[in-house]
């Protein structure tokens, strides 16, 4: 296994320096799990693999998860996973135990004994569509927002999330949410002793929502949510975001590497 010894990384490394969400070649990244560790060196930064497991790439049987983690480790990268809340998928315990820290993020809904992904409205946001159209069952906005407030329930309370990712990138809500279900999601998150994520890729969640976040006691992590060589490592709203909250260095969530060697 790896020759890192317990602390991964150099004591100095301030919390501001780490990227939690990045993806490789193991789910639907384009670099791998080497390029993504060039990046983080290029940039100073300390970065987490949080591939998508069971959909979107390799990541499915034990010997693939014994890859990634190997991967991770050979690189010193944090050992990371996304789940996807809302997508129906059942996961081995195992694996999940041996992963540094997981991120929960909403990827669908299931509306009316139907199935529906997001992925359509993500590559909308991501420019790679012109258009969305919202799917009839989420028209109605109090009760999409219910959906999506049980969902994250439901997966705070059924995996050991560490982080909500992108918690606030919503098809058809994302702007002008109500103050009631913001603290109620805001505190989901806390009562879970979950970070919220701040997101670089999706410039989510917003200043007003994070600077709610911060007066409700929640913690926060850095993720770019990077895909690409452009996108990989690039925390720029975070720092910002950061910047304009004077968010405390300590209100910043960091994982304890969690391997057994
Ligand atoms: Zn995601
Ligand atoms: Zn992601």
């Amino acid at each position: 296994m790896s020759a890192r010894e317990p602390s991964t990384t150099p004591p100095e490394a301030s919390p501001f320096t780490y990227d939690l969400h990045n993806h490789s070649t193991f789910s639907d990244g384009q670099l791998t799990p080497d390029g993504v560790a060039a990046v983080a060196k290029a940039k100073g930064l300390v970065m987490g693999l949080t591939d998508h497991a069971l959909m979107h790439g390799k990541l499915r049987s034990a010997a693939d998860f014994t890859m990634y983690y190997a991967a991770a480790d050979r690189n010193l990268l944090l050992r990371g996973l996304e789940v996807d809340l809302g997508i129906p998928l059942t996961w081995p315990v195992r694996v999940l135990q041996e992963a540094d820290y997981l991120i929960g993020s909403l990827h669908g809904l299931t509306l009316d004994g139907r199935d529906h992904p997001f992925i359509e409205y993500f590559n909308y946001r991501l420019g790679l569509q012109d258009r969305y159209e919202l799917p009839a069952a989420f028209a109605d906005r109090a009760r999409f927002l219910d959906a999506c407030l049980a969902a994250f329930k439901k997966g705070l309370d059924d995996w050991p999330i560490t982080i909500v990712g992108h918690c606030t990138l919503l098809p058809g809500v994302e702007r002008d949410l109500p103050a009631d279900w913001v603290d109620a999601l805001i505190r989901l998150a806390v009562d879970h002793g979950a970070a919220i994520e701040i997101s670089g890729l999706w410039h989510v969640p917003d200043e007003s929502f994070l600077r709610r976040a911060l007066e409700l006691g929640a913690t926060f992590s850095f993720g770019s949510d990077g895909h690409t060589r452009g996108t990989v490592g690039e925390i720029g709203y975070c720092r910002e975001m950061a910047e304009r909250l004077d968010l405390p260095a300590g209100r910043l969530f960091i994982p304890k590497p969690n391997r057994r060697r």
